[in-house]
Parts: structure tokens; C-alpha cells; sequence
């Protein structure tokens, strides 16, 4: 006889519960904390550890320059600052992402247009992007989403135009494309240090480009364009205060240092429960790390009804209900269903910049804009896969997983 769901008062697959990243945080932080502390010096001038994770960051991805920031919010409003678009420029991206992607175009006076993601996918479609590509568009922004490439070589070739590539790498730390790192293929990388990325110093970002021009803007910016090679502050043009402090840095340093250890405990694992739950009707699996250069920084699952037999907020109760984590992402839909964007709340009374006489054309954002991205995060389910399972954790998941999906397909 087949197990009782626990959503049906059985008994759950898994009572222990899952491991925390509480262990990735210990020694190694504190003693570069405490050097610090020590110092007595915790901005970044004065200070070695920000100048040090520079460095180290740009030594692991082989590119001439990092710029380590408040946030990955800020890596990218920076990389945006640094190619300086004029108000009401466009600069494309993916409405299936993190409202951190947007913010910085719309605080550099520049307008966010959403190309649609690859139907059944969650990275954006090139043939999208080239349909939306006008005189105004300054830049185009491709998600590595969950740890897994986007079509680079597509948005590359686009590029070629004098299309500036950022790529925003905030979930993808040492994912690959073609056997080459995401954030050195584009013109500027940008990276996440907030408490759930790969490695965090609770809030930070990193940028990385090999162009110096547009490295030397990226560092003005974000210290409120102030020179300090010369007597005088100078504040050459319009910045921010984006210094991240040493403290954060002392941390981002030490857990640097893990971060190729730990992006490999991901793949292996990420790629264990794809093994181990492929096949299951309506229930499709990301692709792996030997086919998208997947470091998992979730591990997302999209459950397709009409195939699967529920809905998938069934399967999210009954999983949990089984004693595994699993939630919805983005509930709400695509960024531009949020009334920051559909109703474009921006600045005082008015729709700044998509408003502006600055702006070619009117953008609105609403329901049936990027229906892939709509539908996509409609199926989708995420599930968690961290440096500190252990396989045993990863076969639990599995096995609850295919008890909700033969219950599923037997209703
Ligand atoms: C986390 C994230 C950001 C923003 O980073 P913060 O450090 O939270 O500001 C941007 N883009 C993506 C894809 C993210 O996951």
C-alpha cells in the first residue's frame, strides 16, 4: 500500500531538521574581524581588508579590476553609473529577478524594459532582447538566475553593436558558461555579498570589469566621485557613498576563502537530487552544473499541473508537510507586477524618469507584458541546497518528493 501523504495526516518522511550555513561563520571571520577592530580603522580609506578582498576577488575571476560596494543593489547601480546612460536611456533586462537589478537603472535617470524569459526557462530570451533593442537602449543586463548561465554568447553578440553586457551575477559565484566564469564575460560583473548568497558579509557587492576607463568611473561613483589621487577632492561628477566598511570586508575576505570548496558541495549535491528526481511526470528539474554551469544558489523546480495532477501550491504544502523546505518565490509576479514598477512609484508626485520628456516613448508595465516570466514563476518551486547538507539530507528530499508526486498522479 502506498505511504500516507503527512498533508493527510501520515507520517512525514523527515523530522530532523535540515542543516543551517550558521557553521560557514566562525574563526576565519573573526580573526580578520578582529585585526580590524584592532586597527581601529573600519572605513575602507586607511583600512587594508577592502583593498585586500579587491584584490583576491579579482585574482579569482582573472580580471584586471574589483570594486567592493555596500550591496549588490549598489554593485549594480554602480556598473549602470559607469556607463553613465543619459535620462531615459533603456537598458533591457529580465523581469524574473531580484528588485536590485532595477533599482539602479531607475536612479540613474534610466529606463528598466523587460524582454521575456525562454518559454519553460528562467533566463532571458535573446530573440526577446533584440526585439526591444532601440537607439536608446544603453545597456542590457542578463540574470545568472539560481547559479545557472544565461545565453551569454547571444547577449555578447548583441553587445558587439556597442551595446555595454552587465551581467549580474549576485546568485551565480563561479557558475560557468563555456568554461569560462559569469562576470568576466560581459563589460562589468556584479556580485551579491548579502547574508543568502553563496558567501555574505550580511550586506555587500563586488564589481568586476578588465576596462579601465570604465573601472576608474565604477570607484568614483561610489565614493561621491571624489579623486583621491590628488590634493583636493575634486568630485569630478555625481556619485554615491557606496563604501563598504572593513568589517564587512574582513568577513567577505575570510569567506572568500571557502568559496570554491563550497560552490563544489553545491554542484554535487544540486546534481544529486536532479539524479534522483528526474523523470517525474509535470516535474521538471533545473539543469545541471555540467550543462548550465549550476552552482544552485537555490535549487528552483517548476511544477507543471496540467502534467503533475496538482497545483503547485499543493505540492509546496505536501513537501512541507513531509518535513522538507520548499517556497514560492516572487508570489506576486514578475518585478513589473510590483506597484514600484506597474504604477512606477519613483520620485515625489511624478513617474520619474518614465515621465520625463528625457524618454522616447512610454513604458508601461502590467499583467501579459512577459507571459514565459509570468508562467514560469507561476510552476515554480524552490527548494534549498547548501554547502552543509549531506547526501543523506538530499536522498530525504528525494524520497519525499517522489511520495507527494505518485500521490499527486493518483488523485
Ligand atoms: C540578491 C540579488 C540582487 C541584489 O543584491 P543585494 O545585495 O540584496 O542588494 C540583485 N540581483 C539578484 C539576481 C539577486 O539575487
Amino acid at each position: 500500500m502506498r505511504a500516507r501523504l503527512a498533508i493527510d495526516g501520515g507520517d512525514p518522511v523527515r523530522t530532523r531538521p535540515f542543516p543551517t550555513r550558521a557553521e560557514g561563520m566562525g574563526d576565519a571571520e573573526l580573526e580578520q574581524l578582529t585585526e580590524v577592530i584592532r586597527s581601529g580603522n573600519l572605513n575602507r580609506v586607511g583600512g587594508r581588508k577592502t583593498a585586500e578582498v579587491e584584490r583576491a576577488f579579482a585574482e579569482l575571476l582573472g580580471m584586471r579590476h574589483a570594486l567592493a560596494v555596500t550591496s549588490g543593489t549598489a554593485a549594480i547601480h554602480t556598473a549602470v553609473a559607469a556607463v553613465n546612460p543619459d535620462p531615459g536611456d533603456e537598458i533591457i533586462t529580465t523581469p524574473l529577478t531580484d528588485m536590485g537589478t532595477v533599482i539602479g537603472i531607475i536612479y540613474q535617470n534610466a529606463i528598466p524594459v523587460f524582454a521575456d524569459v525562454e518559454a519553460g526557462g528562467y533566463h532571458l530570451d535573446p530573440d526577446s532582447v533584440r526585439s526591444l533593442i532601440t537607439p536608446r537602449t544603453r545597456a542590457i543586463i542578463p540574470v545568472h538566475i539560481w547559479g545557472m548561465a544565461a545565453r551569454m554568447e547571444e547577449f555578447l553578440e548583441i553587445g558587439r553593436a556597442g551595446i555595454p553586457i552587465i551581467e549580474d551575477c549576485a546568485q551565480a559565484y563561479l557558475t560557468e558558461y563555456d568554461g569560462r566564469r559569469v562576470g568576466t564575460l560581459g563589460t562589468l560583473g556584479c556580485f551579491s555579498l548579502q547574508q543568502s548568497k553563496h558567501i555574505t558579509c550580511g550586506d555587500g557587492g563586488l564589481v568586476v570589469t578588465n576596462d579601465d576607463g570604465l573601472a576608474e568611473r565604477a570607484r568614483l561613483f561610489a565614493d561621491k566621485g571624489w579623486d583621491r589621487t590628488g590634493e583636493d577632492r575634486g568630485h569630478a561628477f555625481l556619485g554615491m557613498n557606496y563604501r563598504i566598511t572593513e568589517l564587512q570586508s574582513a568577513v567577505a575576505l575570510a569567506q572568500l576563502g571557502r568559496v570554491k570548496e563550497w560552490v563544489g558541495r553545491r554542484r554535487a549535491l544540486g546534481d544529486a537530487l536532479t539524479r534522483q528526481i528526474s523523470g517525474i511526470p509535470g516535474l521538471h528539474p533545473p539543469a545541471t552544473s555540467e550543462t548550465s554551469g549550476n552552482t544552485y544558489w537555490f535549487y528552483p523546480l517548476r511544477i507543471v499541473e496540467e502534467e503533475f495532477g496538482q497545483s503547485r501550491d499543493w505540492f509546496v504544502r505536501a513537501v512541507n508537510a513531509e518535513g522538507i523546505p520548499a517556497w514560492v518565490w516572487l508570489r506576486g509576479g514578475p518585478l513589473y507586477m510590483y506597484d514600484a514598477l506597474r504604477l512606477q512609484r519613483t520620485f515625489g508626485t511624478s513617474h520619474h524618469p518614465f515621465d520625463c520628456a528625457c524618454a522616447s516613448r512610454r513604458i508601461d508595465y502590467g499583467p501579459g507584458l512577459c507571459p514565459n516570466a509570468e508562467r514560469t514563476l507561476e510552476e515554480l518551486v524552490c527548494l534549498t541546497v547548501h554547502e552543509f547538507y549531506t547526501e543523506s539530507d538530499i536522498a530525504d528530499m528525494a524520497t519525499a518528493i517522489h511520495k507527494v508526486a505518485e500521490a499527486a498522479s493518483s488523485r
